[in-house]
Protein backbone atom coordinates (compact mmCIF):
# COMPACT_ATOMS: atom_id res chain seq x y z
CA UNK A 1 0.00 0.00 0.00
CA UNK A 2 1.52 3.32 -0.93
CA UNK A 3 0.75 6.72 1.07
CA UNK A 4 -1.95 7.86 -0.95
CA UNK A 5 -3.77 4.22 -0.03
CA UNK A 6 -3.96 3.01 -3.77
CA UNK A 7 -2.28 -0.78 -3.52
CA UNK A 8 0.45 -1.51 -5.93
CA UNK A 9 0.61 -4.83 -7.92
CA UNK A 10 4.47 -6.47 -8.66
CA UNK A 11 5.29 -6.60 -11.93
CA UNK A 12 7.67 -9.33 -13.27
CA UNK A 13 10.61 -7.22 -13.59
CA UNK A 14 10.90 -6.04 -10.11
CA UNK A 15 8.74 -2.69 -10.32
CA UNK A 16 5.62 -1.71 -8.66
CA UNK A 17 2.54 -0.20 -10.41
CA UNK A 18 -0.34 1.72 -8.51
CA UNK A 19 -3.32 -0.43 -9.15
CA UNK A 20 -5.45 2.45 -9.47
CA UNK A 21 -5.15 5.88 -12.10
CA UNK A 22 -6.21 7.94 -14.42
CA UNK A 23 -6.83 7.24 -18.47
CA UNK A 24 -6.54 10.56 -20.59
CA UNK A 25 -7.86 8.89 -23.95
CA UNK A 26 -9.81 11.39 -25.71
CA UNK A 27 -8.45 14.43 -23.43
CA UNK A 28 -7.52 17.69 -25.34
CA UNK A 29 -3.91 18.51 -24.36
CA UNK A 30 -5.29 21.59 -22.54
CA UNK A 31 -8.18 19.85 -21.05
CA UNK A 32 -5.05 16.75 -19.95
CA UNK A 33 -2.80 19.60 -18.10
CA UNK A 34 -5.87 20.54 -16.09
CA UNK A 35 -7.55 17.25 -15.67
CA UNK A 36 -3.88 15.66 -14.74
CA UNK A 37 -3.62 18.66 -12.00
CA UNK A 38 -6.85 18.11 -11.09
CA UNK A 39 -5.91 13.80 -10.45
CA UNK A 40 -2.49 14.76 -8.80
CA UNK A 41 -4.44 16.96 -5.68
CA UNK A 42 -6.70 14.12 -5.29
CA UNK A 43 -4.40 11.89 -5.21
CA UNK A 44 -3.82 10.16 -8.58
CA UNK A 45 -0.33 9.31 -8.77
CA UNK A 46 -0.64 6.98 -12.00
CA UNK A 47 -1.50 8.23 -15.83
CA UNK A 48 -1.80 6.15 -18.72
CA UNK A 49 -1.17 8.06 -21.85
CA UNK A 50 -0.42 7.36 -25.46
CA UNK A 51 1.81 8.40 -28.13
CA UNK A 52 -2.11 8.63 -30.63
CA UNK A 53 -3.74 10.19 -28.10
CA UNK A 54 -1.79 13.62 -28.49
CA UNK A 55 -1.74 14.71 -25.24
CA UNK A 56 1.71 13.71 -24.27
CA UNK A 57 2.74 17.29 -23.88
CA UNK A 58 -0.47 18.57 -22.07
CA UNK A 59 0.48 15.34 -19.49
CA UNK A 60 4.07 17.08 -19.20
CA UNK A 61 3.16 20.20 -18.68
CA UNK A 62 1.38 18.91 -14.97
CA UNK A 63 4.14 16.86 -14.54
CA UNK A 64 6.57 20.02 -14.53
CA UNK A 65 4.11 22.37 -12.78
CA UNK A 66 2.77 19.96 -10.03
CA UNK A 67 6.04 19.51 -8.17
CA UNK A 68 5.61 16.08 -7.47
CA UNK A 69 8.85 13.89 -7.42
CA UNK A 70 9.39 11.82 -10.49
CA UNK A 71 9.76 8.88 -8.56
CA UNK A 72 6.37 9.15 -6.76
CA UNK A 73 4.58 8.67 -10.21
CA UNK A 74 3.91 6.21 -12.32
CA UNK A 75 3.80 7.24 -16.26
CA UNK A 76 2.33 4.86 -18.97
CA UNK A 77 2.95 5.70 -22.90
CA UNK A 78 2.53 3.66 -26.25
CA UNK A 79 3.76 2.93 -29.10
CA UNK A 80 1.67 3.62 -32.32
CA UNK A 81 1.18 1.04 -35.04
CA UNK A 82 2.99 3.51 -37.30
CA UNK A 83 5.97 3.50 -35.36
CA UNK A 84 5.99 -0.40 -35.53
CA UNK A 85 9.26 -2.47 -36.65
CA UNK A 86 12.62 -3.21 -35.54
CA UNK A 87 14.19 0.10 -35.55
CA UNK A 88 11.32 2.76 -35.40
CA UNK A 89 10.24 2.18 -31.70
CA UNK A 90 13.67 4.19 -30.24
CA UNK A 91 12.55 7.38 -32.02
CA UNK A 92 9.04 7.16 -31.10
CA UNK A 93 10.01 6.37 -27.42
CA UNK A 94 12.78 9.41 -28.03
CA UNK A 95 9.72 11.55 -28.92
CA UNK A 96 7.40 10.29 -26.40
CA UNK A 97 9.76 11.04 -23.55
CA UNK A 98 10.38 14.81 -24.87
CA UNK A 99 6.88 15.61 -24.53
CA UNK A 100 6.47 14.17 -21.58
CA UNK A 101 9.44 15.89 -20.24
CA UNK A 102 10.74 12.58 -18.85
CA UNK A 103 13.95 11.03 -19.03
CA UNK A 104 12.23 7.45 -18.69
CA UNK A 105 8.71 6.21 -18.88
CA UNK A 106 7.57 3.53 -16.18
CA UNK A 107 5.84 1.41 -18.53
CA UNK A 108 5.77 1.36 -22.36
CA UNK A 109 3.54 -0.68 -24.13
CA UNK A 110 2.96 -1.93 -27.74
CA UNK A 111 -0.28 -0.69 -28.46
CA UNK A 112 -1.99 -2.99 -30.43
CA UNK A 113 -0.72 -6.37 -32.31
CA UNK A 114 -1.87 -4.91 -35.60
CA UNK A 115 -1.45 -8.57 -37.07
CA UNK A 116 -1.86 -7.71 -40.81
CA UNK A 117 1.19 -5.49 -40.47
CA UNK A 118 3.08 -7.98 -38.59
CA UNK A 119 5.79 -6.46 -36.61
CA UNK A 120 4.73 -6.74 -33.41
CA UNK A 121 7.40 -9.29 -33.13
CA UNK A 122 10.21 -6.85 -34.35
CA UNK A 123 8.86 -4.47 -32.35
CA UNK A 124 8.84 -6.40 -29.06
CA UNK A 125 12.50 -7.49 -29.74
CA UNK A 126 13.48 -3.61 -29.97
CA UNK A 127 11.60 -2.23 -27.22
CA UNK A 128 13.41 -5.10 -24.85
CA UNK A 129 16.07 -3.06 -26.19
CA UNK A 130 15.03 0.09 -24.85
CA UNK A 131 14.71 -1.32 -21.84
CA UNK A 132 18.10 -2.60 -21.49
CA UNK A 133 19.43 0.88 -21.88
CA UNK A 134 16.83 2.40 -18.98
CA UNK A 135 14.25 4.10 -21.01
CA UNK A 136 12.05 2.79 -19.58
CA UNK A 137 11.36 0.39 -16.68
CA UNK A 138 8.83 -1.77 -18.01
CA UNK A 139 7.68 -3.74 -21.04
CA UNK A 140 4.32 -4.65 -21.87
CA UNK A 141 1.61 -5.12 -24.49
CA UNK A 142 -2.12 -4.41 -25.16
CA UNK A 143 -4.85 -5.68 -26.92
CA UNK A 144 -2.95 -9.14 -27.63
CA UNK A 145 -4.53 -12.44 -27.99
CA UNK A 146 -3.02 -15.65 -26.62
CA UNK A 147 -1.55 -16.10 -30.12
CA UNK A 148 0.06 -13.13 -29.94
CA UNK A 149 1.63 -13.86 -26.60
CA UNK A 150 2.87 -17.38 -27.55
CA UNK A 151 4.74 -15.87 -30.49
CA UNK A 152 6.47 -13.17 -27.99
CA UNK A 153 7.28 -16.15 -25.71
CA UNK A 154 8.73 -18.37 -28.47
CA UNK A 155 10.81 -15.81 -29.85
CA UNK A 156 11.79 -13.19 -27.02
CA UNK A 157 13.82 -13.41 -24.02
CA UNK A 158 10.99 -11.56 -21.70
CA UNK A 159 7.30 -11.64 -21.27
CA UNK A 160 5.51 -8.53 -21.60
CA UNK A 161 4.54 -7.34 -17.66
CA UNK A 162 1.02 -6.56 -18.42
CA UNK A 163 -1.52 -6.69 -21.31
CA UNK A 164 -4.26 -3.71 -21.30
CA UNK A 165 -6.88 -4.77 -22.84
CA UNK A 166 -11.09 -3.77 -23.05
CA UNK A 167 -12.47 -4.93 -19.84
CA UNK A 168 -15.53 -4.61 -18.46
CA UNK A 169 -18.78 -5.93 -16.57
CA UNK A 170 -19.92 -6.96 -19.70
CA UNK A 171 -16.56 -7.95 -21.31
CA UNK A 172 -14.69 -9.71 -18.38
CA UNK A 173 -12.36 -11.96 -20.12
CA UNK A 174 -11.61 -14.47 -18.31
CA UNK A 175 -10.16 -16.88 -20.39
CA UNK A 176 -7.97 -14.27 -21.18
CA UNK A 177 -6.31 -13.83 -17.69
CA UNK A 178 -6.35 -17.28 -17.35
CA UNK A 179 -4.25 -17.64 -20.03
CA UNK A 180 -2.05 -14.57 -19.07
CA UNK A 181 -2.00 -15.67 -15.18
CA UNK A 182 0.42 -18.71 -15.10
CA UNK A 183 2.64 -16.44 -17.84
CA UNK A 184 2.80 -13.84 -14.68
CA UNK A 185 1.51 -11.07 -16.83
CA UNK A 186 -1.19 -8.56 -15.40
CA UNK A 187 -3.97 -7.06 -16.88
CA UNK A 188 -4.69 -3.88 -17.35
CA UNK A 189 -8.45 -2.66 -17.95
CA UNK A 190 -9.13 -0.37 -20.70
CA UNK A 191 -13.05 0.83 -20.91
CA UNK A 192 -13.25 -0.09 -17.39
CA UNK A 193 -16.73 1.52 -17.35
CA UNK A 194 -17.55 0.45 -20.77
CA UNK A 195 -16.21 3.64 -22.12
CA UNK A 196 -19.58 5.47 -21.39
CA UNK A 197 -20.76 3.77 -24.70
CA UNK A 198 -23.84 1.93 -22.29
CA UNK A 199 -25.51 2.93 -19.33
CA UNK A 200 -23.79 0.40 -16.66
CA UNK A 201 -26.89 0.31 -15.14
CA UNK A 202 -29.05 -0.56 -18.06
CA UNK A 203 -26.73 -3.32 -19.45
CA UNK A 204 -26.31 -4.88 -15.74
CA UNK A 205 -29.12 -3.93 -13.54
CA UNK A 206 -28.13 -5.86 -10.89
CA UNK A 207 -24.94 -3.13 -10.19
CA UNK A 208 -27.73 -0.74 -8.88
CA UNK A 209 -28.53 -3.06 -6.01
CA UNK A 210 -24.82 -3.60 -5.14
CA UNK A 211 -24.43 -0.11 -5.40
CA UNK A 212 -27.35 0.70 -3.01
CA UNK A 213 -26.56 -1.96 -0.35
CA UNK A 214 -22.66 -0.36 -0.22
CA UNK A 215 -24.21 3.37 -0.12
CA UNK A 216 -21.76 3.75 -3.66
CA UNK A 217 -22.07 4.58 -7.01
CA UNK A 218 -22.23 2.02 -9.55
CA UNK A 219 -19.06 3.70 -10.94
CA UNK A 220 -17.95 2.93 -7.75
CA UNK A 221 -18.75 -0.34 -7.40
CA UNK A 222 -17.33 -1.41 -11.02
CA UNK A 223 -13.91 0.11 -10.09
CA UNK A 224 -13.86 -1.76 -6.65
CA UNK A 225 -14.62 -4.76 -8.90
CA UNK A 226 -11.81 -4.19 -11.11
CA UNK A 227 -9.26 -3.80 -8.11
CA UNK A 228 -10.64 -7.27 -6.32
CA UNK A 229 -10.16 -9.05 -9.32
CA UNK A 230 -6.62 -8.04 -9.21
CA UNK A 231 -6.89 -5.89 -12.57
CA UNK A 232 -4.98 -2.42 -13.17
CA UNK A 233 -8.13 0.45 -13.65
CA UNK A 234 -7.58 3.33 -14.83
CA UNK A 235 -11.09 5.05 -15.65
CA UNK A 236 -10.97 7.94 -17.19
CA UNK A 237 -12.90 11.26 -16.48
CA UNK A 238 -12.61 15.12 -17.22
CA UNK A 239 -15.18 16.22 -14.00
CA UNK A 240 -13.09 16.96 -11.03
CA UNK A 241 -15.95 15.71 -8.94
CA UNK A 242 -16.02 12.44 -10.98
CA UNK A 243 -12.19 12.03 -10.35
CA UNK A 244 -12.79 12.28 -6.68
CA UNK A 245 -15.62 9.68 -6.97
CA UNK A 246 -13.59 7.07 -8.73
CA UNK A 247 -10.89 7.55 -6.00
CA UNK A 248 -13.43 7.08 -3.91
CA UNK A 249 -13.30 3.20 -3.36
CA UNK A 250 -11.18 1.94 -0.66
CA UNK A 251 -13.34 2.24 2.22
CA UNK A 252 -15.70 -0.48 1.60
CA UNK A 253 -15.21 -3.89 -0.30
CA UNK A 254 -17.33 -6.05 -2.28
CA UNK A 255 -18.47 -9.26 -0.65
CA UNK A 256 -18.66 -13.07 -2.43
CA UNK A 257 -22.17 -12.83 -3.22
CA UNK A 258 -21.65 -9.06 -4.41
CA UNK A 259 -18.47 -10.71 -7.05
CA UNK A 260 -20.31 -13.65 -8.36
CA UNK A 261 -23.39 -11.72 -8.95
CA UNK A 262 -20.65 -8.85 -11.02
CA UNK A 263 -19.47 -12.39 -12.35
CA UNK A 264 -22.44 -13.62 -13.65
CA UNK A 265 -23.10 -10.29 -15.99
CA UNK A 266 -20.64 -10.87 -18.07
CA UNK A 267 -22.38 -11.31 -21.69
CA UNK A 268 -19.21 -10.99 -23.81
CA UNK A 269 -20.43 -7.60 -25.12
CA UNK A 270 -17.21 -5.57 -26.36
CA UNK A 271 -17.82 -2.13 -27.50
CA UNK A 272 -13.89 -1.42 -28.96
CA UNK A 273 -12.12 -2.84 -31.48
CA UNK A 274 -11.65 -5.74 -31.67
CA UNK A 275 -7.39 -6.93 -31.06
CA UNK A 276 -7.02 -8.84 -34.79
CA UNK A 277 -8.65 -5.99 -37.10
CA UNK A 278 -6.89 -3.02 -34.65
CA UNK A 279 -4.47 -2.48 -38.39
CA UNK A 280 -4.88 1.51 -38.06
P1 LIG B 1 -13.83 4.40 -19.46
O1 LIG B 1 -14.49 3.08 -19.35
O2 LIG B 1 -12.87 4.86 -18.46
O3 LIG B 1 -15.03 5.41 -19.64
C1 LIG B 1 -14.88 6.79 -19.55
C2 LIG B 1 -16.27 7.40 -19.52
O4 LIG B 1 -16.99 6.89 -18.41
C3 LIG B 1 -16.22 8.91 -19.31
O5 LIG B 1 -16.04 9.58 -20.51
C4 LIG B 1 -17.58 9.16 -18.70
O6 LIG B 1 -18.54 9.22 -19.71
C5 LIG B 1 -17.81 7.91 -17.88
N1 LIG B 1 -17.48 8.08 -16.44
C6 LIG B 1 -16.26 8.25 -15.85
N2 LIG B 1 -16.40 8.34 -14.52
C7 LIG B 1 -17.72 8.20 -14.25
C8 LIG B 1 -18.48 8.20 -13.07
N3 LIG B 1 -17.92 8.35 -11.86
N4 LIG B 1 -19.84 8.06 -13.17
C9 LIG B 1 -20.42 7.89 -14.37
N5 LIG B 1 -19.76 7.87 -15.54
C10 LIG B 1 -18.41 8.03 -15.46
O7 LIG B 1 -13.20 4.47 -20.95
P2 LIG B 1 -11.79 4.82 -21.57
O8 LIG B 1 -11.40 6.22 -21.32
O9 LIG B 1 -11.85 4.39 -22.98
O10 LIG B 1 -10.77 3.84 -20.81
C11 LIG B 1 -9.92 4.26 -19.75
C12 LIG B 1 -8.51 4.43 -20.23
O11 LIG B 1 -8.04 3.22 -20.84
C13 LIG B 1 -8.35 5.46 -21.36
O12 LIG B 1 -8.48 6.79 -20.92
C14 LIG B 1 -6.99 5.09 -21.88
O13 LIG B 1 -5.98 5.55 -21.02
C15 LIG B 1 -7.09 3.57 -21.85
N6 LIG B 1 -7.53 3.00 -23.13
C16 LIG B 1 -6.66 2.19 -23.81
C17 LIG B 1 -7.02 1.59 -25.01
C18 LIG B 1 -6.05 0.69 -25.71
O14 LIG B 1 -6.29 0.31 -26.86
N7 LIG B 1 -4.97 0.31 -25.06
C19 LIG B 1 -8.30 1.83 -25.58
C20 LIG B 1 -9.17 2.66 -24.88
C21 LIG B 1 -8.78 3.22 -23.66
Amino acid sequence: MSSNGVPSLSLSSGYDIPQLGLGVFRMEPDDATRVVLDAFEVGYRHIDTAKVYDNEEGVGTAIAQSGLDRKDLYITTKLWNADQGATEPRAALEGSLERLGLDYVDLYLIHWPAPAKDLYLESWLAMEQLHSEGLVRSIGVSNFEPEHLERLAAHSSTMPVVNQVELHPAFQQRDLRAFQEPRGILTEAWGPLGQGKYSLEEQCPGLVDIATKHGKSVAQVVIRWHLQEGVIVFPKTVRKERLVENFDVFDFALDATDMAEIAAMDAGKRVGTHPMDGNW
